[in-house]
């Protein structure tokens, strides 16, 4: 097996081939979610391989422990608490805390 391609074309395909596993992960969830959680490993796996980091908004969507897709009210539960997200797999009890930012500039829109 040789490889081909640039350094940043491989991220880029890294890239894409995570975030269609993601998607899979989320429409198959309802009928298997055994193939969830074994799109999120493998979309771990090729994040690993590749260098590439996991994008913020996808890293809440599965357990670090056991690679579960974590589904809010499925898999996994949601609660804000003191001011941070705390994000727990059901599946093995991992949870995860992050801070939620406060934007301390309004730009007065709100406001009357
Ligand atoms: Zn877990």
């Amino acid at each position: 097996m040789t490889r081909k391609g640039t350094r940043s074309d491989r991220k880029h395909i890294a890239m894409e081939r995570i975030s269609i596993l993601f998607s899979q992960a989320e429409s198959f969830f309802s009928w298997n979610q055994e193939y969830s959680h074994h799109c999120v490993r493998s979309a771990r796996l090729i994040a690993m391989k590749e260098r590439v980091r996991i994008p913020p908004w996808l890293k809440r969507r599965y357990c670090r422990r056991c690679n579960a897709y974590l589904v809010p009210g499925v898999t996994g539960r949601v609660r804000i608490y003191r001011g941070r997200v705390i994000i727990t797999c059901l599946t093995c009890g991992w949870h995860r805390r992050i801070p939620t930012t406060r934007s301390t500039t309004t730009n007065g829109k709100e406001k009357k």
